[in-house]
């Protein structure tokens, strides 16, 4: 058998959530989830999480006809992961209002032959015990990258400082850099979390875009300027999930790569910020991010002198 190209663990969750545009209860969701629609779009990607009985499995089909590999995606007695969010009109960082682990509470992870041989993999934003339970099994993986958020850094930050140490690149947002390192200045919190073990950052900025730190590189991408934006969910997700699939799709590790990568995960997270959990995701193809991929080169494009 094939090895397997991407892996990632996260959540996948029934999802409520307030926007000054709607409100929409119970549709799917979770870190897992947003990360996989994605990253199909550009490679397979085989998913490890747990959902409880209650889950719509028939909503996550597009994933499968899209190449992912849901068969770590396990069913157990009880109720599926579930978070309430709230934005204001600052889309840009979500207000939780409610967080239930559920079956997460009990999932330990166990890797299968194929996973364990995963060439890269993301620890999407769960439980960092469980990321470590993670990165205990795998064999040696290409390119580790993580995300996590101020609930965990808040709740666990001893397991999460050891989860930092372990990974190669760092994905998370600009208050969350922030507040894990207790720096102001975004570029001292990215020297400081290098410092800790990543050779690489990415620290997202919502509507601002993204800006990319590894040893003597400093990259930003804006986000695409968009005239209508609906849900921000999953924006930060979706972008990583573009980002590791172009990655593993091109096989380019370097800061150069990576930097391409950036972009196209912020061609992706623009598509999903347009409607309602996965609708825009599921409805676009290779093709619509090709195109949005060239307007974002035509728009950071300038002349090099005077
Ligand atoms: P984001 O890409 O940052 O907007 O992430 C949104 C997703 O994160 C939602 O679909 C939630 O289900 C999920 N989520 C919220 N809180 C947590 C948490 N504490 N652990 C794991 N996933 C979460």
């Amino acid at each position: 058998m094939e090895d397997l190209k991407l892996l990632v663990v996260g959540s996948v969750a029934i999802d409520s959530v307030q926007t000054p545009f709607g409100f929409r209860e119970e549709s799917i969701g979770g870190s897992a989830l947003y990360f996989s629609a994605a990253a199909s779009l550009f490679s397979p990607v085989s998913i490890l999480a747990v959902v409880g009985e209650d889950f719509p499995m028939d909503e996550v089909e597009f994933l499968s006809a899209r190449g992912a590999d849901l068969s770590g995606l396990k069913t157990v007695q009880g109720r599926t992961f579930r978070w309430k969010g709230q934005y204001g009109y600052d889309l840009n960082e979500a207000k939780t209002l409610e967080t239930h682990l559920n079956v997460f509470e009990e999932f330990a992870p166990e890797l299968t032959e194929r996973q364990r041989s995963a060439e890269l993999l993301f620890l999407a934003n769960i439980d960092p015990e469980l990321q470590l339970k993670v990165l205990d099994q795998v064999d040696s993986p290409a390119l580790v990258a993580a995300d996590t958020m101020n609930f965990w850094i808040e709740g666990k930050r001893k397991a999460l400082q050891r989860v930092v140490e372990r990974v190669d690149l760092l994905v998370l947002n600009e208050g969350e850099a922030r507040m894990l390192t207790e720096e102001v200045n975004l570029v001292k919190a990215a020297q400081k979390i290098m410092e800790w073990g990543p050779s690489g950052v990415v620290i997202k900025r919502g509507e601002y875009g993204v800006i990319y730190f590894a040893a003597g590189y400093v990259f930003s991408a804006p986000a695409y300027p968009l005239e209508e934006l609906f849900d921000p969910t999953g924006a930060g997700d979706s972008f990583a999930g573009g980002m590791m699939g172009a990655l593993a799709a091109s096989g380019d590790l370097t800061p150069e790569g990576i930097k391409r990568a950036i972009v196209y995960g912020s061609a992706v997270a623009s598509f999903n910020v347009e409607d309602f959990s996965f609708t825009r995701l599921a409805s676009i193809e290779y093709g619509d991010i090709k195109s949005r991929f060239g307007d974002f080169v035509r728009m950071t494009a300038f002349e090099k002198d005077i």
